[in-house]
Order: C-alpha cells, then sequence, then structure tokens
C-alpha cells in the first residue's frame, strides 16, 4: 500500500461533535448556525446512545495513544450531565491501556453551575467560554427585538 494509508493510519485523528445540532439557548444576531431562535425543542438533538457507544468504541480501537474529544454547539450543555457521564464512561470503557483522553467544550457560559465546574474539575475538561456584550445583555434580559441594548442597570 502507498505510504500516504500508512501514514494517515498512525496519525492522531481529534473529533469534534456538533454535541446538539443547532439547539441553542441564546439567539445572538450574527449566529451563522442555530436557526431555534434561542428556544430549542423540548427534545434535544443529541446523538442516540447507541450510536455514541458504536462510534466510540470504534475510535477508541484506532487510537493511538490518545483521544480528544472536542464538544461544541449549539450551545452543548443542553445535552445534559448525564449525556456527559455517559461519555466520559465510555471514553473510560473503551480506551485501551495507556491512552491519553482529552475532552474539550466551547459553551456559552449561561447554563454552567456548581454541579457543572465540578463535572468539568472531576474529568478535567478544558472549557472555553466565549462572551460578546450582547451575550451578557440577553442574559440579563435586556436585549431588545430590534437587537438593542436596551438593559441599563
Ligand atoms: S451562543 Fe453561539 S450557537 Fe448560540 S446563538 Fe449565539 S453564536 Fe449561535
Amino acid at each position: 500500500m502507498g505510504c500516504g494509508v500508512a501514514t494517515l493510519e498512525h496519525r492522531h485523528v481529534g473529533v469534534m461533535w456538533k454535541t446538539v445540532s443547532e439547539d441553542c439557548n441564546l439567539a445572538c444576531d450574527y449566529c451563522y448556525y442555530s436557526t431555534c431562535g434561542g428556544k430549542p425543542g423540548p427534545k434535544i438533538n443529541r446523538i442516540d446512545s447507541a450510536i455514541l457507544e458504536k462510534f466510540i468504541k470504534e475510535y477508541m480501537a484506532r487510537a493511538q495513544g490518545a483521544a480528544s474529544f472536542a464538544w461544541q454547539g449549539g450551545e452543548p450543555l443542553l445535552a445534559g450531565m448525564e449525556f456527559f457521564e455517559e461519555a466520559v464512561s465510555l471514553q473510560a470503557r473503551y480506551a485501551p491501556k495507556g491512552t491519553s483522553i482529552g475532552n474539550s467544550i466551547q459553551t456559552n457560559g449561561t447554563l454552567i453551575n456548581d454541579r457543572w465546574a465540578a463535572f468539568f474539575k472531576k474529568y478535567n475538561f478544558l472549557v472555553g467560554v466565549s462572551w460578546t456584550v450582547q451575550r451578557i445583555f440577553m442574559m440579563r434580559g435586556g436585549w431588545t427585538r430590534a437587537g438593542r441594548a436596551a438593559f441599563t442597570g
């Protein structure tokens, strides 16, 4: 076989997840992705458990000493803590001995509380929080439909 294939097989490949598809609890004007207007439906669009397990099992079987998972959104925390507990449990179950597992998450930060903070610390997640002035006003209920900051307190 060509050496290109051999090289690819031995290169570490990370995985980026659109964790909850376009579901998000905010509605930034500049968003190019989410169309739910900050009102995700009652059923969050997260991956089915059986497919999650199948993927992690097969991915880990190809891990070359390292496995990395980047969780993005929409707003990935909408998947719920039980989803991420399931994911890290599957990672541990299927990782070959000695595999270094990395998890990073990119969030708008609005749903982080003490429980999430403890979870991230326990599993050593790298947490990226994106803040903009618009998001701060939206969280405080001061962003008008016309897209102007109305909250001055
Ligand atoms: S927080 Fe991110 S995903 Fe959600 S609406 Fe804003 S830019 Fe889009």
